[in-house]
């Protein structure tokens, strides 16, 4: 299928063309004409299939069909992090280029009195987080009672990061007839609940099961001492890695952590995360972005949805508890069929994890062993909340699978590992290759 097919109108056309697209991607051919026909549409999707424009096109086009008098507010966009509304912004700046219809986005953590002073000048389509925008409707200065379209983006990740009530308070304030567009990389029972809550009849859509990672991105795992991964991310950065990388760190300290050790070894390094301001933020993005920069270590909360052309490498420094955010991560490389490669750093704590995002992705990750930090002599250890092994129950095998061994380099049975802690009796406490 060609954007011809689809019937946009001139000034959308022409600004798809410019932006070098030429076909819809999947979720788009599905979407834009539903959207068209004033469907409500409920996407499965996840950063990367192109489902902002999935949802972009379609508003811009089906709010340039009149343009009221009023001031009021027709569409609304709630998403959950202040880069990813930057970035849907700057896509309906982009494919609505050649139309008359306001934009805004409006998020937290910056003064209000700008955003105020462009909303009191009308907006038809605001992109918020859902805390600013509350704060917004509190003070009576933004109202949703002329809203037509609603579009709830990246649901699932709204419920991890604590944001559901929000949202819930948000949709208590929408007016009963309008067109509602759900977002979500994945279905837990609570998302689907809230969908079948707020969605009529809607047509569904699912482009890439949350489970399956793209078949472009070349995924790694690297065992390694956790007091040894700041020397192996330095190592290969210097010798194996001349690209761009995306490095993703669980804690706002480790984050800064890690950009330190890289600055201190002449390797051009910013960190973002939630401790640091907007400008901040959005700098060290743009850095990255243009290359100034070569590495960008980021918390997941922080490089939620960023969307970098071209990113080749992203480096899961450790692995989240959540699975999903794996394939959350690994997206930001690999995108609209580019080459990607995700190389995951695993010590003993991550080796949890590792079993549940093999599970969840339906395959196990290929070891790279060819690196001066290889180990075969993980132990499975649980994380406490500082990110620090926990002493309580840590060390006991967690599964029967998951700690790696070399038949070359085996330690007794109950030898002290590295970490300190006992090693597991059970023979077949073997990964499986
Ligand atoms: P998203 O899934 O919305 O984060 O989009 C991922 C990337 O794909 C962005 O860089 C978009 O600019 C790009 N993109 C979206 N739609 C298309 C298309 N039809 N053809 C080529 N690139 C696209």
């Amino acid at each position: 299928m060609n954007f011809t097919d689809l019937n946009l109108i001139d000034p959308i056309a022409k600004a798809i063309q410019e932006q070098g697209y030429t076909n819809p991607t999947p979720i788009q051919e599905r979407s834009i004409p539903d959207i068209i026909n004033g469907r409500d549409f409920l996407g499965c999707a996840q950063t990367g299939t192109g489902k902002t424009a999935a949802f972009a096109i379609p508003i811009l086009q089906n709010l340039s069909k009149n343009k009221p008098s009023n001031k009021n507010i027709r569409a609304l966009i709630l998403t959950p992090t202040r880069e990813l509304a930057i970035q849907i912004e700057e896509n309906i700046k982009a494919y609505g280029k050649f139309l008359p219809l306001k934009h805004l986005v409006i998020f937290g953590g910056v003064k209000q009195g700008n955003q105020e002073a462009a909303l009191k000048k009308g907006v038809d389509i605001l992109v918020a987080t859902p805390g600013r925008l509350l704060d917004f409707i509190a003070q009576g200065i933004i109202s949703l009672k002329n809203l037509e379209i609603f579009v709830l983006d990246e649901a699932d990740r709204m419920l991890d990061m604590g944001f559901v009530h929000d949202v819930k308070r948000v949709i208590k304030l929408l007016p009963p007839r309008r067109q509602t567009l759900f977002f979500s990389a994945t279905m837990p029972s609570e998302i689907q609940k809230l969908a079948d809550s707020i969605l009529n009849n809607p047509v569904k859509v699912e482009v890439t099961p949350v489970s399956s990672t793209a078949e472009t991105i070349n995924q790694s795992v690297y065992f390694v001492e956790r007091d040894d991964k700041l020397d192996l991310l330095t190592h290969i950065l210097k010798n194996d890695i001349s690209d761009s990388v995306l490095v993703f760190a669980r804690t706002k300290h480790g984050a800064d952590k890690i950009a330190r050790k890289l600055q201190s070894s002449s390797i051009s390094t910013e960190a973002i995360h939630g401790n640091k301001s907007q400008n901040a933020r959005q700098n060290a993005l743009s850095n990255f972005k243009s290359g100034k920069t070569r590495v960008l270590v980021a918390t997941d909360i922080a490089a939620r949805g960023i969307d970098i052309d071209e990113l080749k490498y992203v480096v899961n420094f450790e692995l989240s508890d959540v699975s999903e955010t794996y394939v959350h991560r690994i997206g930001r490389t690999g995108r609209a069929g580019a080459e990607g490669n995700s190389i995951s750093f695993v010590d003993g704590l991550d080796l949890l994890n590792l079993k549940n995002t093999e599970k969840l992705i339906g395959m196990k990750i290929p070891v790279e062993k060819n690196h001066p930090f290889h180990t075969d002599n993980l132990v499975v250890q649980k994380r406490d909340s500082n990110n620090k092994p926990s002493h309580s129950g840590g060390g006991r095998p967690q599964s029967s699978n998951s700690r790696p061994q070399n038949s070359n380099n085996k330690k007794p049975a109950g030898s002290t590992s590295s970490a300190g802690l006992k090693k597991p009796k059970n023979k077949n406490f073997t990964r499986k290759k």
